[in-house]
Protein backbone atom coordinates (compact mmCIF):
# COMPACT_ATOMS: atom_id res chain seq x y z
CA UNK A 1 0.00 0.00 0.00
CA UNK A 2 0.89 3.35 -0.82
CA UNK A 3 0.12 6.55 1.05
CA UNK A 4 0.64 9.96 -0.75
CA UNK A 5 0.41 12.91 1.23
CA UNK A 6 1.82 13.82 4.59
CA UNK A 7 3.83 12.50 7.41
CA UNK A 8 3.61 13.62 11.09
CA UNK A 9 6.28 12.02 13.13
CA UNK A 10 9.28 12.81 15.32
CA UNK A 11 10.95 14.60 12.04
CA UNK A 12 8.21 16.77 12.43
CA UNK A 13 5.28 17.67 9.62
CA UNK A 14 6.23 17.29 5.77
CA UNK A 15 4.69 16.14 2.49
CA UNK A 16 5.34 12.87 1.61
CA UNK A 17 4.94 9.33 0.36
CA UNK A 18 5.00 6.35 2.50
CA UNK A 19 5.15 2.61 1.59
CA UNK A 20 4.09 -0.28 3.40
CA UNK A 21 3.93 -3.82 3.53
CA UNK A 22 2.25 -5.85 5.93
CA UNK A 23 2.14 -2.56 8.21
CA UNK A 24 5.58 -2.06 8.26
CA UNK A 25 7.43 1.03 6.39
CA UNK A 26 9.62 -0.33 3.45
CA UNK A 27 9.85 3.23 1.68
CA UNK A 28 9.49 7.11 2.40
CA UNK A 29 9.91 10.18 -0.03
CA UNK A 30 9.14 13.53 -1.21
CA UNK A 31 5.78 13.71 -3.15
CA UNK A 32 5.12 12.72 -6.72
CA UNK A 33 8.77 11.00 -6.48
CA UNK A 34 7.70 7.04 -5.78
CA UNK A 35 8.04 4.39 -8.34
CA UNK A 36 4.78 3.02 -9.36
CA UNK A 37 4.07 -0.84 -9.01
CA UNK A 38 1.24 -2.43 -10.41
CA UNK A 39 -1.50 -3.51 -8.85
CA UNK A 40 -0.35 -1.53 -5.68
CA UNK A 41 -3.77 -0.15 -3.49
CA UNK A 42 -3.10 3.92 -3.36
CA UNK A 43 -4.59 6.49 -1.07
CA UNK A 44 -4.32 9.95 0.22
CA UNK A 45 -4.13 10.81 3.72
CA UNK A 46 -1.87 11.58 6.70
CA UNK A 47 0.68 8.95 8.45
CA UNK A 48 1.22 9.06 11.85
CA UNK A 49 2.66 7.03 14.76
CA UNK A 50 -0.52 5.74 16.64
CA UNK A 51 -1.69 7.85 19.64
CA UNK A 52 -1.17 7.16 23.48
CA UNK A 53 -3.70 8.00 25.92
CA UNK A 54 -1.45 9.60 28.48
CA UNK A 55 -3.25 9.49 31.50
CA UNK A 56 -6.14 7.56 32.56
CA UNK A 57 -8.01 5.70 35.50
CA UNK A 58 -9.62 2.73 33.88
CA UNK A 59 -11.05 1.76 37.27
CA UNK A 60 -13.98 3.70 37.64
CA UNK A 61 -15.40 2.54 33.90
CA UNK A 62 -17.56 0.57 35.62
CA UNK A 63 -19.61 3.91 36.41
CA UNK A 64 -22.47 4.07 33.50
CA UNK A 65 -24.47 6.85 34.88
CA UNK A 66 -24.32 10.80 35.02
CA UNK A 67 -21.56 11.55 38.15
CA UNK A 68 -22.98 13.94 40.27
CA UNK A 69 -22.13 17.45 39.90
CA UNK A 70 -19.91 17.94 42.90
CA UNK A 71 -16.67 19.50 43.16
CA UNK A 72 -12.98 17.33 42.34
CA UNK A 73 -12.40 16.62 46.13
CA UNK A 74 -15.75 15.34 46.40
CA UNK A 75 -14.88 13.33 42.97
CA UNK A 76 -12.05 11.83 43.55
CA UNK A 77 -10.16 12.58 46.79
CA UNK A 78 -9.62 9.34 48.62
CA UNK A 79 -10.88 7.91 50.92
CA UNK A 80 -14.58 8.48 50.40
CA UNK A 81 -14.71 10.70 46.71
CA UNK A 82 -17.44 9.17 44.42
CA UNK A 83 -15.05 7.50 42.79
CA UNK A 84 -13.13 5.37 45.94
CA UNK A 85 -17.18 4.53 47.14
CA UNK A 86 -17.70 3.12 43.08
CA UNK A 87 -13.95 1.08 43.45
CA UNK A 88 -15.55 0.08 46.80
CA UNK A 89 -18.80 -1.27 45.73
CA UNK A 90 -17.93 -2.34 42.44
CA UNK A 91 -16.73 -6.23 42.45
CA UNK A 92 -13.61 -7.17 40.55
CA UNK A 93 -15.37 -9.16 38.39
CA UNK A 94 -17.33 -6.48 37.16
CA UNK A 95 -14.55 -3.61 37.24
CA UNK A 96 -12.24 -5.82 35.12
CA UNK A 97 -15.25 -6.35 32.46
CA UNK A 98 -15.33 -2.39 32.16
CA UNK A 99 -11.93 -2.09 32.31
CA UNK A 100 -11.80 -4.55 29.38
CA UNK A 101 -14.34 -3.01 27.16
CA UNK A 102 -12.46 0.57 27.33
CA UNK A 103 -9.63 -0.95 26.34
CA UNK A 104 -11.27 -2.50 23.69
CA UNK A 105 -12.62 0.40 22.66
CA UNK A 106 -8.73 2.28 22.67
CA UNK A 107 -7.81 -0.49 20.38
CA UNK A 108 -10.32 0.08 18.25
CA UNK A 109 -9.99 3.65 18.10
CA UNK A 110 -5.79 3.21 17.04
CA UNK A 111 -4.86 4.02 20.72
CA UNK A 112 -1.63 2.16 21.28
CA UNK A 113 -0.99 2.47 24.82
CA UNK A 114 -2.29 3.82 27.73
CA UNK A 115 -0.73 4.89 30.99
CA UNK A 116 -3.38 4.43 33.66
CA UNK A 117 -3.14 4.98 37.53
CA UNK A 118 -4.58 2.10 39.09
CA UNK A 119 -6.07 2.86 42.78
CA UNK A 120 -6.49 -0.58 45.15
CA UNK A 121 -2.73 -1.37 45.64
CA UNK A 122 -1.57 -4.64 44.41
CA UNK A 123 -4.86 -6.07 43.75
CA UNK A 124 -5.78 -3.11 41.53
CA UNK A 125 -2.59 -3.57 39.65
CA UNK A 126 -3.11 -7.41 39.11
CA UNK A 127 -6.77 -7.10 38.22
CA UNK A 128 -5.76 -4.29 35.59
CA UNK A 129 -2.59 -6.46 34.22
CA UNK A 130 -5.35 -9.29 33.62
CA UNK A 131 -7.72 -7.54 31.56
CA UNK A 132 -5.34 -5.76 29.44
CA UNK A 133 -3.62 -8.87 27.83
CA UNK A 134 -6.91 -10.01 27.16
CA UNK A 135 -7.84 -6.80 25.52
CA UNK A 136 -4.62 -6.82 23.73
CA UNK A 137 -3.70 -3.53 24.31
CA UNK A 138 -0.53 -2.46 25.66
CA UNK A 139 -0.36 -0.55 29.08
CA UNK A 140 2.04 1.09 31.69
CA UNK A 141 0.16 0.76 35.36
CA UNK A 142 0.99 3.34 37.92
CA UNK A 143 0.04 1.48 41.37
CA UNK A 144 -0.77 3.21 44.22
CA UNK A 145 -0.07 2.03 47.86
CA UNK A 146 -3.38 1.66 49.83
CA UNK A 147 -1.90 2.22 53.65
CA UNK A 148 -0.76 5.62 54.90
CA UNK A 149 2.27 5.51 56.51
CA UNK A 150 3.54 2.67 54.20
CA UNK A 151 3.43 0.08 55.91
CA UNK A 152 5.56 -3.30 55.39
CA UNK A 153 6.22 -4.58 51.58
CA UNK A 154 3.68 -3.18 50.40
CA UNK A 155 5.59 -0.57 48.27
CA UNK A 156 7.96 -3.25 46.71
CA UNK A 157 5.46 -6.12 46.07
CA UNK A 158 3.59 -2.74 44.14
CA UNK A 159 7.08 -2.00 42.34
CA UNK A 160 7.44 -5.51 41.19
CA UNK A 161 4.21 -5.99 39.57
CA UNK A 162 3.55 -1.99 38.94
CA UNK A 163 5.27 0.07 35.78
CA UNK A 164 5.47 2.79 38.33
CA UNK A 165 3.62 4.61 40.87
CA UNK A 166 0.97 7.42 40.48
CA UNK A 167 -0.01 9.16 43.51
CA UNK A 168 -3.00 11.48 44.04
CA UNK A 169 -0.76 14.31 44.89
CA UNK A 170 2.46 14.94 46.56
CA UNK A 171 0.39 17.36 49.05
CA UNK A 172 -1.46 14.32 50.52
CA UNK A 173 1.40 12.62 51.45
CA UNK A 174 4.23 13.04 54.40
CA UNK A 175 7.63 14.50 53.22
CA UNK A 176 8.50 11.41 54.53
CA UNK A 177 6.61 8.99 52.55
CA UNK A 178 6.88 10.85 49.31
CA UNK A 179 11.01 10.09 49.91
CA UNK A 180 10.43 6.85 50.62
CA UNK A 181 8.33 6.40 47.21
CA UNK A 182 10.69 8.28 44.88
CA UNK A 183 13.46 6.64 46.14
CA UNK A 184 11.90 3.55 45.86
CA UNK A 185 10.90 4.34 42.71
CA UNK A 186 14.04 5.02 41.65
CA UNK A 187 15.91 1.95 43.25
CA UNK A 188 13.33 -0.38 40.89
CA UNK A 189 14.38 1.25 37.82
CA UNK A 190 10.19 2.30 37.51
CA UNK A 191 8.74 5.75 37.09
CA UNK A 192 7.17 8.16 39.06
CA UNK A 193 3.63 9.85 38.59
CA UNK A 194 1.57 12.42 39.99
CA UNK A 195 -1.26 14.80 40.09
CA UNK A 196 -0.49 18.51 40.71
CA UNK A 197 -1.92 21.73 40.92
CA UNK A 198 -5.42 20.57 39.79
CA UNK A 199 -7.67 21.99 41.32
CA UNK A 200 -5.47 24.77 43.01
CA UNK A 201 -2.28 25.80 42.68
CA UNK A 202 0.45 23.84 44.63
CA UNK A 203 4.06 25.46 45.35
CA UNK A 204 6.02 23.20 42.35
CA UNK A 205 8.76 22.65 45.32
CA UNK A 206 5.79 20.25 46.47
CA UNK A 207 5.24 18.26 43.59
CA UNK A 208 9.23 18.22 42.13
CA UNK A 209 10.33 16.79 45.67
CA UNK A 210 10.44 13.57 44.37
CA UNK A 211 11.94 14.42 40.61
CA UNK A 212 8.69 12.76 39.19
CA UNK A 213 8.50 11.46 35.52
CA UNK A 214 5.09 12.65 35.02
CA UNK A 215 2.73 14.72 35.90
CA UNK A 216 -1.07 15.17 35.59
CA UNK A 217 -3.03 18.51 34.90
CA UNK A 218 -0.87 21.71 36.10
CA UNK A 219 -4.35 23.33 35.92
CA UNK A 220 -4.14 26.13 38.14
CA UNK A 221 -0.10 26.03 37.18
CA UNK A 222 1.56 29.87 36.85
CA UNK A 223 3.81 30.50 33.73
CA UNK A 224 6.67 30.66 35.75
CA UNK A 225 5.45 27.25 37.83
CA UNK A 226 5.50 25.77 33.97
CA UNK A 227 9.24 26.76 33.59
CA UNK A 228 10.53 25.29 36.65
CA UNK A 229 8.48 21.77 35.31
CA UNK A 230 10.30 21.74 32.26
CA UNK A 231 13.64 22.89 33.43
CA UNK A 232 13.09 19.67 35.75
CA UNK A 233 12.93 18.01 32.29
CA UNK A 234 9.14 16.42 33.37
CA UNK A 235 7.05 15.31 31.09
CA UNK A 236 3.09 16.61 32.16
CA UNK A 237 -0.02 15.00 30.85
CA UNK A 238 -3.06 17.33 30.44
CA UNK A 239 -6.81 16.20 30.47
CA UNK A 240 -8.55 19.34 29.04
CA UNK A 241 -12.26 17.54 29.09
CA UNK A 242 -11.96 16.38 32.52
CA UNK A 243 -10.79 19.84 34.16
CA UNK A 244 -13.93 21.45 31.97
CA UNK A 245 -16.71 19.68 34.05
CA UNK A 246 -14.54 21.33 36.95
CA UNK A 247 -14.81 24.72 35.55
CA UNK A 248 -11.08 24.63 34.37
CA UNK A 249 -8.53 24.91 31.67
CA UNK A 250 -5.19 24.06 31.11
CA UNK A 251 -3.49 26.96 29.51
CA UNK A 252 -2.27 25.02 26.39
CA UNK A 253 -0.79 28.04 24.62
CA UNK A 254 1.65 28.72 27.85
CA UNK A 255 2.21 25.33 27.45
CA UNK A 256 3.78 25.10 24.01
CA UNK A 257 5.39 28.98 25.15
CA UNK A 258 6.66 27.53 27.71
CA UNK A 259 8.22 24.39 25.76
CA UNK A 260 6.91 21.76 28.75
CA UNK A 261 6.90 18.40 27.09
CA UNK A 262 3.25 17.76 26.90
CA UNK A 263 1.08 14.73 26.38
CA UNK A 264 -2.48 14.16 26.21
CA UNK A 265 -5.09 11.70 27.99
CA UNK A 266 -8.94 11.33 28.89
CA UNK A 267 -8.52 11.03 32.72
CA UNK A 268 -11.60 8.79 34.65
CA UNK A 269 -13.43 6.55 32.61
CA UNK A 270 -16.49 7.41 34.61
CA UNK A 271 -16.79 11.15 33.49
CA UNK A 272 -14.99 10.64 29.40
CA UNK A 273 -14.60 7.86 26.80
CA UNK A 274 -11.13 7.30 26.51
CA UNK A 275 -10.86 8.77 22.79
CA UNK A 276 -7.61 10.93 21.96
CA UNK A 277 -9.79 12.37 18.98
CA UNK A 278 -12.56 13.61 20.90
CA UNK A 279 -9.48 15.01 23.24
CA UNK A 280 -7.65 16.50 20.59
CA UNK A 281 -10.85 18.47 18.85
CA UNK A 282 -11.74 19.65 22.43
CA UNK A 283 -8.21 20.83 23.23
CA UNK A 284 -8.12 22.89 19.84
CA UNK A 285 -11.91 24.25 20.62
CA UNK A 286 -11.67 25.52 24.08
CA UNK A 287 -8.52 26.96 23.93
CA UNK A 288 -10.19 29.27 21.15
CA UNK A 289 -12.84 29.62 23.26
CA UNK A 290 -10.81 31.04 25.95
CA UNK A 291 -8.99 33.21 23.87
CA UNK A 292 -6.07 32.00 24.26
CA UNK A 293 -5.37 29.27 21.16
CA UNK A 294 -2.81 26.72 21.20
CA UNK A 295 -1.45 25.74 17.66
CA UNK A 296 -2.81 22.42 16.21
CA UNK A 297 0.90 21.33 15.52
CA UNK A 298 1.45 21.34 19.67
CA UNK A 299 -1.30 18.98 19.83
CA UNK A 300 -0.97 16.93 17.25
CA UNK A 301 2.84 16.22 19.07
CA UNK A 302 1.28 15.67 22.10
CA UNK A 303 -0.76 13.04 20.76
CA UNK A 304 1.32 10.97 18.54
CA UNK A 305 5.10 11.94 19.07
CA UNK A 306 5.55 13.33 22.55
CA UNK A 307 4.64 10.28 24.53
CA UNK A 308 6.97 7.76 22.39
CA UNK A 309 10.10 10.19 23.54
CA UNK A 310 8.41 10.10 26.78
CA UNK A 311 8.17 6.08 26.79
CA UNK A 312 11.88 5.77 25.96
CA UNK A 313 11.15 4.40 22.60
CA UNK A 314 11.47 7.73 20.16
CA UNK A 315 11.83 4.66 17.15
CA UNK A 316 8.06 4.49 17.48
CA UNK A 317 7.55 7.65 16.38
CA UNK A 318 9.61 7.73 13.63
CA UNK A 319 8.35 7.15 10.12
CA UNK A 320 11.09 5.90 8.17
CA UNK A 321 11.99 2.70 6.09
CA UNK A 322 12.77 0.04 8.76
CA UNK A 323 11.79 1.68 11.55
CA UNK A 324 10.05 0.18 14.74
CA UNK A 325 6.96 2.26 13.73
CA UNK A 326 3.72 0.60 13.09
CA UNK A 327 2.04 3.82 12.19
CA UNK A 328 -2.11 4.64 11.22
CA UNK A 329 -3.06 6.19 8.50
CA UNK A 330 -6.18 8.54 8.33
CA UNK A 331 -7.96 9.82 5.45
CA UNK A 332 -7.86 13.01 5.48
CA UNK A 333 -6.78 15.84 3.14
CA UNK A 334 -3.15 16.49 3.63
CA UNK A 335 -2.52 19.91 3.00
CA UNK A 336 -2.57 20.86 6.61
CA UNK A 337 -2.00 17.96 8.67
CA UNK A 338 -1.78 19.24 12.07
CA UNK A 339 -5.03 21.01 11.45
CA UNK A 340 -7.05 18.18 9.80
CA UNK A 341 -5.99 15.43 12.79
CA UNK A 342 -6.71 17.72 15.36
CA UNK A 343 -10.15 19.05 14.44
CA UNK A 344 -11.30 16.22 11.99
CA UNK A 345 -9.90 12.96 12.73
CA UNK A 346 -11.92 10.10 14.04
CA UNK A 347 -11.46 6.37 14.64
CA UNK A 348 -13.97 5.84 11.21
CA UNK A 349 -11.14 7.58 9.23
CA UNK A 350 -8.81 5.33 9.97
CA UNK A 351 -6.85 2.79 7.41
CA UNK A 352 -4.77 -0.01 8.78
CA UNK A 353 -1.61 -0.26 6.35
CA UNK A 354 -1.26 -3.86 7.51
CA UNK A 355 -2.35 -6.94 10.66
CA UNK A 356 -1.51 -5.09 14.32
CA UNK A 357 2.20 -5.38 15.61
CA UNK A 358 2.73 -8.33 17.49
CA UNK A 359 2.54 -8.61 21.17
CA UNK A 360 4.31 -10.73 23.64
CA UNK A 361 1.99 -11.90 25.96
CA UNK A 362 2.94 -9.83 29.46
CA UNK A 363 5.19 -12.40 32.05
ZN1 LIG B 1 -6.05 11.47 37.13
Amino acid sequence: MRVEGAIVDLDGIRQGYVRFEGGAVVEVGSPGTASRKPGERRIRGIVVPPPVNGHTHLGDASSTVEPPRATVAEMVEPPNGFKFRLLRDTSPTRKSAAMRRAMLRMRREGIALAVDFREEGVAGVRLLRAAARSAGLEVQIFGRPTRRPLEGNELDELLREADGIGLSAARDESPEDLDRIAGACRAAGKRLAMHASEAEREDPATYLRGKPDLLVHLTCATPSDLQEVRDAGTTVAVCARSNALFGRRPDLAEFARVGVPTILGTDNAMLHAPSIWRELEFDYVSSRLAGAPVAADFLAKAAFVEPWRWLGRPEFARIAAGSEARPIVLRLPPDDPAYQLVTRATEHLIVRPGPPRHREPAA
